[in-house]
């Protein structure tokens, strides 16, 4: 891990944590110094339910989930170093490490950030973590402008975050190798101008899975900034289509974990979240069908 004189307060406080805890700390955001509700009901009007420590679980094979309750953090840990797909809020910066720690892994040994899409809390520490371990933030295109300026370009139009130094710029259908694993990203535009679905693969047991974290494209329609051109979504959809996961990790997945955790925290297998036969293609058909109805609806 590279040396660090002056990391940010949140950062130190949570790294400290993680030289110091197996386990996730207690949490405690004016400690930590991170948004506490005050703050957030200032920005947001409702309280951060989103960014409570949970603790991690292995997906499957290689890849462990170690967000919040509902935001999610996902590492890939190879033996050249890991993939670290999206970090959370602030407030998370005192979830997502302690948890990386008990899982026997080193924060320090992440070497590749990907981005779901460039919304704080998706990846308001994102910066600080890319300084601190020296990782590759790896970025879609399209959405490299929101990430190095520190604007939310997309049509939520929050407030924005820390500008990122992106590090390699790919396209849709671009992959992502290390230390013997492949995440391929396929752009899926709309909820931001990047937005990215990734798509982990993994062996267990000697059976190959592929995980997916993200989904369909959020394309709007009948907003004139903003509006997604038919042809990214379309063509979005048919890369997706061509996949086959037998896993799906969302954003905010509080609720795909309801009733799970205790068999997730346990490893039991068949995971709990392992996909029916066709819900993926159905997620898709369903999506495109949607966005199809929106186009003809304000179509002259
Ligand atoms: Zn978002």
């Amino acid at each position: 891990m590279r040396k660090v004189l002056l990391p940010s307060g949140v950062i130190a406080v949570a790294l400290i944590a993680t030289l110091s805890a197996q386990v996730p700390a207690a949490f405690d955001p004016l400690a930590i110094g991170g948004k506490d509700t005050e703050w957030f009901m200032s920005r947001v009007g409702r309280p951060d339910v989103d960014s409570e420590p949970q603790a991690p679980f292995k997906i499957m094979g290689n890849v462990y989930y170690v967000g919040s309750n509902n935001i999610a953090s996902i590492l890939v840990e190879t033996p050249q170093g890991h993939i670290l797909l999206d970090t959370g809020t602030q407030k998370m910066a005192a979830v997502v490490f302690p948890n990386i720690v008990s899982l026997g892994f080193k924060p320090g040994d992440i070497k590749v950030m990907l981005i779901s899409h460039a919304h704080y809390d998706h990846m308001e520490t994102m910066e600080t973590i890319r300084r601190l371990t020296g990782a590759t933030v790896v970025a879609m295109a399209a959405e490299v402008p929101s990430l190095v300026s520190g604007h939310d370009m997309g049509p939520n139009e929050t407030w924005g975050h820390e500008p990122v130094q992106v590090g390699r710029v790919i396209e849709s259908g671009e992959e992502i190798h290390l230390g013997g694993s492949t995440v391929k990203a396929i752009w899926t535009p709309g909820h931001t101008l990047g937005a990215t679905a990734y798509f982990i693969t993994t062996e267990e047991d000697g059976e190959t899975y592929q995980i997916v974290y993200g989904g369909p494209p959020g394309a709007i329609t009948g907003d004139p900034r903003y509006d997604t051109r038919p042809e990214d979504a379309f063509a979005s959809y048919a890369a997706l289509r061509e996949m086959d996961p037998d896993i799906r990790i969302t954003g905010h997945p509080q609720n795909l974990f309801a009733g799970k955790l205790e068999a997730l925290w346990a490893g039991t297998r068949q995971s709990p979240l392992m996909l029916a036969p066709g819900a993926w293609t159905k997620t898709i058909d369903d999506s495109e069908a949607a966005y199809r109805a929106r186009l003809a609806a304000l179509a002259p």
